[in-house]
């Protein structure tokens, strides 16, 4: 891949879920959060676009059975799970933004991919339900054909929790800034445990659980509806934009909000200059990342 003429320091950010309990291990999923956070260096170093690499990181978080998304999936009070993602990019400079969505599909494999195409191929942001299986089935998106036999319990999740209806929770996200200064979020999720069916959170609504402009890319994972209460991630970036806060400042903002609100949650956040920021209010948030001031690690708590 060749070089663009002006080279942005590239940076990205992981989440595994801000649902993580005090003294449980979570050792597997930080080794796969660092892995993928390597590969996502690679990649971006290599002249990535920050979109592939966020849909590509989230793709295989989804596929893991690690996180309460995809493949780690909890049944809603039906029974059954339904899943949720968004994905969102803008170009360096110019106001050129895009998103794709997908809220309460069914057996879908991966979502996030699903989100991507109906940015896409399609005038809309996003497609819910029935009709966005539909969408799915007719560019022959994989499906499940055996979800009992699919869907895990994700690691660190007790099998009792996944039907209990305390809304625990966990999803997974990524942030990323390539070469090029562009900025992409993608976050995706099966929602949180013992929800109503039909029931969406934040995570496919762009602006809730993820958002990217020219400033700011952030993703949210926690109790969607006191993210949706809050403005999620483009409150975060919009402290940044008018406010002029800080990254940081920014995203212990919005979580202060979604907890006077009551709820609990995290936020991952890179600026256009590879500022990049994790805050959380609960126990612990499975987390990684890199940037121009921040070594490649992965963490919990
Ligand atoms: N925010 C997600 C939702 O409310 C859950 C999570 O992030 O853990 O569906």
């Amino acid at each position: 891949m060749s070089k663009p003429a002006t080279t942005s320091p590239t940076a990205l950010a992981l989440h595994g879920g801000a649902g993580a309990r005090a003294g449980r291990d979570y050792s597997k999923a930080e080794a796969h959060l660092l892995e993928l956070a390597k590969r996502g260096k690679t990649l971006l170093e290599g002249g990535a676009a920050a979109l592939d690499v966020v849909e590509q990181l989230v793709s295989a978080m989804e596929a893991s059975g690690l996180y309460i998304a995809g493949k780690g999936a909890p049944p809603n009070k039906a029974g059954y799970a339904e899943l949720d993602a968004s994905i969102m990019a803008s170009d360096a400079g110019a106001l050129k933004r895009k998103a794709g969505a997908i809220a309460a599909v069914k057996n879908l494999k991966s979502p996030i991919q699903a989100a991507r195409a109906v940015m896409n191929e399609t005038p809309h942001v996003m497609l819910a339900g029935r009709g966005a299986e539909n969408f799915c089935r007719g560019r022959n998106f994989e499906f499940i054909n055996n979800p009992d036999d699919y869907y895990v319990v994700p690691v660190g999740v007790l099998p009792e929790e996944v039907t209990q209806t305390e809304l625990g929770h966990g999803t997974v996200g990524a942030v990323a800034l390539d070469q090029e200064g562009r900025l992409a979020a993608a976050t995706s999720t099966g929602g949180v445990f013992g929800k109503l069916e039909g029931r969406v959170g934040d995570t496919p609504l762009i602006g809730s659980g993820t958002w990217a402009d020219e400033h700011v890319a952030a993703s949210c994972t926690g109790l969607g509806e006191y993210f949706i209460l809050a403005g999620g991630a483009q409150d975060l970036a919009s402290r940044v934009r008018y406010q002029g806060a800080d990254l940081h400042q920014a995203a212990k903002g919005l979580i202060k909000d979604v907890a006077s609100l009551g709820g609990d949650g995290g936020v991952i956040a890179i600026s256009k200059d590879g500022d990049v920021a994790f805050a959380w209010n609960s126990d612990g948030m499975k987390r990684a990342g890199f940037g121009p001031n921040q070594e490649l690690f992965a963490a919990t708590f």
